[in-house]
């Protein structure tokens, strides 16, 4: 896969054959309705394949079978010595398949081929193999009673299951929603944000080869506001897992509410803090800084969006930001070179020139980029764009862009510091940077986050839980706790004669 040119990935993606048929009971099937809708390339706005577009009756079907398959225990019911063994298998199979859903992921969603052959499919396998080869060695609790009793603390699976995923890493939030809810034996159905269902639809069917009983796992592509909303409201799923907006999380608990009182766990957005002291490793700082935000274009929940500078050394270091950041070049997805593609679509882009607008208005300044490049592609493709002199309760400082952009703010104290990170709806991640123990330590400990890092950026892996604090969502994603999210617990309290 490394020493593939453009050229090579074009012929390939010229050779695929896309099935965008929806994946139920075990088969790939077309809506109930026979309609379809267009998904497009990002990169190019040529059409990649026409998907199924369910609705009610979709979910309404994939839900019957996966309570049959829930009741009658054929997966919920089996060893988990033998779940994860299908885990396993799956795994290795989507390995085994690894360039053609990089390549597909990299037209669906417009991420580089270099990070989807790099990350987004190494991750998938790793998350859907650890899940696997942990779920045996699990183990439930008795609690502490006198001699008289014994109780028996189980993990139950939920029933069935609901993950609802967004575009900006489809396969990704995709493993690491199934990989869980399966191997903690639960049924489920998987809604794929519309602008990328590909991905998912190609490994269930690898799922399906590994072993995976009918019944179990279904995908729907479908509208949000139709499908997603069935269901989220269905009364006959137990569990909704979620990710994506802020906005549409809360939709979600009201849905919850209204309908059967579903667990709901949801993974939201983010506005993260990256701070950087005086004593840091500017360079190192600097290039991290531009990564945080540019990465996937700026469509990463966890972007680095605030970057909060020591003010002794703001010109010095915003330099050092620009020029690093002149590596972030937008380019073909295909281009083993691009670090940064397009924009998921048109009204994505829109919503980023909004705000780079809303940030001239605000009397930031304009620092790098700020435009539209590559229009003669069919994509649309944004500048990186950097904005100081940006103070916190400007809209660019406060809101989620979820583009390439940007605001650098300034401190001249610890308390400073923190209190400006602290200062956001959002506690999702966030990173300081000092090569003072005490400091750095001091200031990590002090943001409400649910991943921080210290001298680094985007650190951590499957070992460790993601999710947020305060409107960035409850639940937690990835590491053994990410099993709670899809399991109740049962008491069973047993008196001895
Ligand atoms: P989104 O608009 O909230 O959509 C996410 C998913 O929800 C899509 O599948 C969407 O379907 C569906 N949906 C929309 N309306 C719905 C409704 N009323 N009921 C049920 N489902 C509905 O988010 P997005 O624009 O795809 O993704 C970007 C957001 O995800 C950002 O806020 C980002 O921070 C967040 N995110 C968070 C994490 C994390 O782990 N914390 C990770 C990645 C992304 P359609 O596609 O059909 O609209």
């Amino acid at each position: 896969m490394l020493d593939k040119t453009v050229t090579d990935w074009q012929a390939a993606a010229a050779e695929l054959n896309i099935d965008g048929r929806a994946y139920i009971n075990g088969k790939l099937t077309a809506a109930l309705s026979g309609e379809t809708r267009p998904c497009i390339n990002p990169a190019s706005g040529e059409k990649l394949a026409d998907v199924a577009n369910c609705g009610a009756e979709d979910a309404d079907l994939a839900v019957r079978y996966a309570r049959e398959a829930f009741d009658k225990g054929t997966w919920a019911a089996m060893a988990p010595a033998d779940r994860k063994r299908v885990l396993v298998r799956w795994a290795e199979l989507i390995e085994e398949h690894a360039e053609e859903i990089a390549l597909l992921e990299c037209l669906d969603a417009g991420k580089p081929i270099a990070d989807t052959t790099g990350v987004d499919v190494p991750s998938a396998v790793r998350t859907i193999r650890w899940s696997g080869e942990a779920i045996d060695k699990v183990y439930d609790e008795i609690s502490p009673t006198g001699p008289d009793s014994l109780a028996l603390v189980q993990r139950l699976p939920l029933g069935v299951v609901t993950a609802i995923v967004p575009w900006n890493f489809p396969l990704s939030t995709t493993a690491w929603k199934l990989a869980p809810s399966l191997a903690t034996g639960n049924s489920v159905i998987l809604k794929p944000a519309s602008n990328t269902p590909l991905s998912a639809l190609r490994i269930a069917t690898l799922a399906t080869e590994a072993g995976l009983p009918d019944g179990v796992l279904h995908v729907l592509p479908g509208p949000g506001g139709s499908l997603g909303r069935h269901l989220a409201t269905h009364m006959d799923i137990d569990g909704l897992t979620f990710t994506g907006s802020t906005p549409i999380g809360k939709q979600l608990m009201e849905y919850s509410g209204q309908s059967n009182l579903k667990r709901v766990f949801l993974e939201l957005g983010g506005k993260s803090p990256n701070i950087v002291f005086a004593d840091a490793n500017l360079k190192k700082a600097a290039d991290m800084a531009a990564a945080a935000v540019f990465y996937n274009g700026g469509q990463t929940c966890t972007a680095g969006t605030r970057l909060i500078v020591e003010s002794s050394i703001k010109d010095e270091f915003m330099e050092m930001v620009v020029e690093s950041s002149k590596h972030w070049v937008p380019g073909n997805p295909l281009d083993p070179a691009t670090r940064m593609g397009p924009m998921i679509d048109k009204s994505q882009f829109e919503t980023v020139a909004e705000y780079v607008d809303i940030g001239r208005k605000e009397g930031a300044e304009l620092l790098f980029g700020g435009g539209q490049v590559l229009r003669e592609s069919g994509g649309y493709y944004h500048e990186p764009t950097i904005f100081a002199g940006v103070s916190n309760d400007m809209r660019i400082a406060q809101e989620e862009i979820f583009g390439p952009v940007l605001s650098a703010l300034t401190f001249t104290s610890v308390e400073q510091a923190i209190e400006i990170a602290n200062d956001s709806i959002y506690g999702l991640a966030g990173a300081v940077w000092s090569n003072n123990i005490n400091t750095a330590h001091k200031v990590a400990a002090a943001i409400r986050v649910g991943t921080m890092g210290i001298n680094n950026y985007f650190g951590g892996d499957i070992t460790v839980p993601f999710g947020g604090f305060k409107q960035s969502g409850n639940g937690r994603d990835k590491s053994m706790h990410a099993f709670n999210d899809y399991t109740e617990l049962k008491t069973t309290w047993i008196e001895f004669d």
